[in-house]
């Protein structure tokens, strides 16, 4: 465990035009949520540093070194980035759980392994995507091209860096497309080494650069580029508003958000294992501290077997093993920040006061260790008006609320603003086909909760954002189509 606190970070300056180079901005301390000690200070990209960042990615695009590579050469840089990525996996998984504080097994498979396999899908997909021959009349020739955008502002989250970092690079990049990437304050090392990959994998100075720095600073003057074509978001509702208005404010650049969620979890007394759909469900909300933006926050259990689940369920929560995501037998690490912090235990103080019973955790542990760590927490009888009924904790608590019929299984789905992911448990093939088609959400699992990969996308609709990351869907956000209209 000593040998993987060892592991050395980056450098901690921006990535600009294959380089380090230092931000004149507002540095930024980073604190390890493991044990409160502090890590390492960030340097923060003021306006202007992120206006050269910009002007670094315009230039490799202009020029065509990445634009106008040929797509076999594009395939071979991303092949190589995903197999370098693999090979440095446990550096780069260490890195990432250090200032993010997600439990080591579940970083390696969820930030390397999925960084890897997203490289690697892209570079295999980008010479599979052609153009079009429109059907027009005889004497003309309508050919539709996919255009690259040009350059492209990525600002992501803390929950899981690399993953949605590449998320937002391998589609972009595929297309030719150069990147400005922006991480989230406490979660840019891995990042900051990804760029440093790439670079050393062939990426043309340039077409990727990393800037370091506050959201209120870097995020936003990125945000109000007007040299920006295309802004890629993930994180919280409030910034995706911000960047929305940004946009309005200066180049009218598309926006793409995945925002947050407050996903449902039915569970109907016909579901075909309920030991098993417990289990699965615990770490459906449980994982990383529940800092996912698909956790099944939302319990809604038939009450027929409401007491029977809730006991299940109390059973898998209390023995999930909390603690430092870097020692062995770890199930569930730590909360990311002590802001995170504050935000859970403020919902905590609402729930009893609004008819809820906190049935276990609910509360701050390990104290000792000077970490930010809270006990897996299960919430029963929380009302569809209740804060924690509607609001994302983004924290690893599950709110319990049971019905009688499928129709308010349905309506209870349903009441909230988001829409990103959900599950439902039952034998019964129509009633799931029933319940896939009515849900409102970008994803609906059937007897199991939290399975991906890259061929299916991943987004939200209503309050949940717009836009899908993965899949052949996720290059159209990364293109502009061009049609050529030839008369013969
Ligand atoms: P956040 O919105 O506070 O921050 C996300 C990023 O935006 C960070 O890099 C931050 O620095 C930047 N930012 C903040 N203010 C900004 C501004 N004014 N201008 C430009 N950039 C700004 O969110 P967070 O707390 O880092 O992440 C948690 C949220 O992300 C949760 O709500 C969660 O549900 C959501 N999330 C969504 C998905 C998804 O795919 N839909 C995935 C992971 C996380």
């Amino acid at each position: 465990m000593d040998t993987l606190r060892r592991i050395a970070v980056p450098p901690q300056k921006l990535f600009v035009e294959g380089a380090w180079q230092d931000g004149s901005g507002t540095p930024l301390a980073v604190t390890s949520p493991i044990d409160g000690s502090e890590l390492t200070t960030l340097q923060g990209a003021s306006e202007a540093d992120v206006a050269r960042a910009v002007a670094a990615a315009r230039r490799a695009f202009d020029d065509g070194r990445w634009s106008r590579a040929a797509p076999a050469q594009r395939k071979k840089v991303l092949h190589a980035i995903a197999d370098r990525i693999e090979a440095e996996a446990l550096e780069l998984a260490v890195l990432g759980v250090r200032d993010n504080g997600t439990e080591l097994a579940m970083a390696l498979k969820a930030e390397p392994g999925s960084a890897a396999g997203t490289f690697r899908y892209y570079a295999e997909a980008l010479d599979k995507v052609a153009g079009e021959i429109a059907p027009t009349a005889p004497d003309v020739l309508g050919l539709v091209h996919r255009m690259p955008v040009g350059v492209v502002g990525a600002i992501v989250p803390w929950n899981f860096p690399l993953m949605i970092g590449a998320w937002k690079l391998a589609p972009a990049l595929a297309m030719g497309n150069s990147v400005v990437l922006k991480p989230a304050e406490t979660a840019s090392l891995s990042l900051l080494r990804l760029a440093q990959i790439c670079a050393e994998c062939g990426l043309p100075d340039g077409v990727l650069n990393v800037v370091t720095g506050s959201g209120a600073e870097t995020g936003n003057a990125l945000a109000h580029s007007m040299d920006v074509d295309v802004l890629a978001f993930t994180g919280s509702g409030p910034t995706g508003r911000r960047l929305l208005e940004a946009s309005a404010r200066s180049n009218l650049k598309r926006v793409y958000l995945e925002l947050g969620g407050k996903s449902p979890n039915i569970v109907f007394a016909d579901a075909p294992d309920l030991a098993h759909a417990a289990k699965v469900s615990a770490m459906g909300i449980f994982r990383n501290s529940g800092q996912v933006c698909v956790a099944g926050s939302r319990l809604l259990v038939e009450r027929s077997i409401h007491d029977e689940f809730v006991a299940l369920l109390q059973r898998e929560a209390e023995a999930l093993r909390v603690g430092d995501p870097l020692a062995a037998g770890t199930q569930i690490g730590a909360v990311n920040s002590e802001a995170q912090m504050a935000r859970n235990l403020s919902f905590m103080a609402g729930a009893e006061a609004e008819g809820g019973e906190i049935v276990t955790g609910g509360g701050r542990i390990l104290e000792h260790t000077g970490g930010t760590y809270m006990a897996p927490t299960l919430v029963t009888g929380v009302r569809p008006e209740a804060a924690l009924f509607r609001e994302e904790v983004f924290g690893p608590v599950l709110a319990v609320t049971p019905f009688d019929t499928e129709a308010e299984a349905l309506a209870l789905a349903n009441a909230t603003d988001f829409g990103l992911a959900s599950a439902v448990w039952t034998s019964n093939l129509s009633r799931a086909h029933r319940m896939v088609a009515g849900i409102r959400a970008g994803l609906v699992h059937v007897n199991t909760y939290g399975g991906a990969d890259n061929t299916v996308p991943l987004g939200g609709v209503g309050q949940s954002g717009n836009g899908h990351d993965k899949s052949l869907h996720a290059l159209e956000k990364y293109v502009d189509l061009k049609t050529a209209w030839i008369q013969l």
